[in-house]
């Protein structure tokens, strides 16, 4: 029988996996295994016809032994306390696994941000950032674009702080549009760190990336820019899909091409010279890579077994259950796992706090190849551990991660 899993569950179960591989002191795991803050807010918000609606928001700090925390915020009709909570300490984990000196947070806003006007969405936006602007700063922590937020609300966020603290204040979000403190390269940096990554496993599982098939499920930020390099570096990309449905063509579709069909028509489904598909047999295509960069839990132990990726770069957090890492280890899959494979942009998250407190600011080559640098050595040191200590990538990923936290948390003290 299949086991369905809470999203905090599978964040339990990869950490006790590592926990094992380090023979870790159960006080460190058990301090690990909960958020250290975890907030829950109402937002009040005036719409357009004059009514007024309550939103539920949430923000949890999971572990800040590294450093102030980090993570983004997501807007999103299903989102709740429990995914909140994991999406919180894979930030604490991918943070430590590339070396940042970040700790890990996330935060979320139960709507659906497609049936609200743009001044609706502003007020919500400001009204989260009020509501929490207590437990957030720039040594505190630094929320960022997540799931259907983007640029425009990392501005409303900024500017909302800064009005309440009475001066600018770019340093307590990222993402944020370039004239107001961006960093250039912000964008499209969780993707350039998915192709890093991917560029550095298709070389040890000696696959041509120039004969490589490329199939993405999700087509927003993470996927669509994926889709995009990994084409540019010769791949093709043969299927992609949305909330809203698939487009399959086995010659190849041109990325750029998917876009601009997507946001004329809403979906990319529909693509000229392509076939309709569906999730479930468009997770089954015939690949060389498999870039998942939708949500949670897509690939189960339900379909699994159906895979016929020959590598698997996460540019979503979490899409893999335990059960199906399992399955797809002993299939010889490769996996890159998120909290390696789309570090990249909390990576450039990183850089892009770092140019605002020291109000010097970097050019696009200059963070390309300083990401390039962190994301090739991450991935060289999740896979030697792997090998090292003969487990799959997800567990070397978590074993770097934890090995540093445990650490921290040791000389601060604290265990
Ligand atoms: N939301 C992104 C992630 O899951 C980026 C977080 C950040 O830049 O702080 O990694």
């Amino acid at each position: 029988m299949v086991k369905e899993y809470g999203v905090y569950e599978v964040v339990l179960k990869q950490l006790e996996a590592a926990a094992d591989a380090l023979k870790l002191a159960p006080q460190t795991k058990e301090l690990l295994a909960e958020p250290v803050r975890n907030f829950k807010v109402a937002i009040p918000v005036k719409m357009d016809d004059g009514s007024v609606k309550v939103f539920k928001g949430f923000r949890c700090q999971h572990n800040d032994a590294l450093g102030p925390t980090k993570g983004g915020v997501r807007f999103h009709p299903q989102v709740d306390e429990d995914e909140v909570k994991a999406l919180a300490a894979w930030m604490t984990f991918k943070c430590a696994l590339v070396g940042i000196p970040y700790g890990g947070a996330k935060g979320g806003i139960l709507c659906n941000p497609k049936e609200l006007s743009n001044s609706e969405l502003e007020r919500l936006s400001r009204g989260f950032i009020a509501a929490i602007s207590p437990i957030i700063g720039p040594e505190k922590d630094i929320p960022a674009p997540d799931v259907y937020t983007n640029p425009q609300v990392m501005s409303w966020f900024m500017d909302e702080f800064s009005r309440l603290k009475g001066f600018n204040s770019p340093g307590v979000v990222t993402g944020k549009p370039l004239i107001v403190g961006g960093s250039a390269g912000r964008d499209s940096a969780t993707a350039r760190g998915v192709m890093f990554t991917t560029r550095e496993a298709c070389i040890l599982m000696k696959l041509d990336l120039k004969e490589a098939r490329v199939v993405v499920q999700g087509y927003g930020n993470a996927g669509f820019y994926s889709a995009k390099f990994l084409h540019e570096l010769g791949g093709k990309v043969i299927a992609v899909n949305d909330s809203s449905g698939g487009a399959f063509n086995p010659e190849g579709m041109d990325p750029l091409a998917l876009l601009d069909y997507k946001h004329s028509n809403g979906s990319v489904k529909g693509f000229p010279g392509s076939v309709n598909i569906v999730n479930d047999d468009l997770l089954s295509l015939e690949c060389e890579i498999l870039v998942p960069a939708a949500l949670e839990n897509q690939i189960t132990a339900d379909n699994a077994g159906d895979i016929r990726a020959k590598l698997i770069a996460e540019a979503a957090n979490g899409p893999t259950t335990p059960e199906a890492d399992q399955i797809l280890f002993e299939k010889g899959v490769m996996i890159i796992p998120d909290i390696l494979a789309n570090a990249g942009g909390v990576t450039v998250s990183y850089f892009e706090w770092v140019q605002n407190l020291s109000n010097y600011y970097w050019t696009a080559e200059e963070v390309d190849t300083k990401l390039e640098r962190i994301m090739v050595e991450a991935f060289r040191n999740v896979y030697s551990t792997s090998i090292e200590g003969k487990v799959n990538m997800r567990v070397a990923a978590y074993m770097v991660a934890v090995n540093k936290l445990a650490e921290a948390m040791k000389v601060r003290g604290w265990i």
